[in-house]
């Protein structure tokens, strides 16, 4: 899904996560146990996906998105207070 929203696979750095949590959404390799970071975007992938639904939203990629039942799914830019990304987590 990730690569549906403009995301390359992690491939430095934070972005691949650490031994306590595990590694990423985006991570190349599938891991062999779940663990914190299993079900998240690193932030590498989070900047790569909000940059491309902000385009979509500001009319400069088409937009794709389809309303479910009367709900739009679009990026809000205020931080839902999980963690310090300064990112909400719509996807
Ligand atoms: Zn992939």
């Amino acid at each position: 899904m990730g690569h549906n929203f403009g995301s390359d696979h992690d491939s430095g750095g934070s972005c691949l996560g650490n031994r306590r949590d595990g590694a990423y959404l985006m991570n190349p390799f599938s891991p062999n146990t779940i663990r914190r970071n299993s079900d998240k975007f690193s932030w590498c992938s989070r900047s790569q996906i909000i940059g491309v639904l902000n385009a979509v939203f500001a009319g400069r990629r088409r937009n794709c998105f389809a309303s479910e039942r009367g709900r739009l799914v679009q990026p809000i830019h205020t931080d839902d207070g999980g963690d310090d990304d300064g990112i909400s987590h719509v996807i």
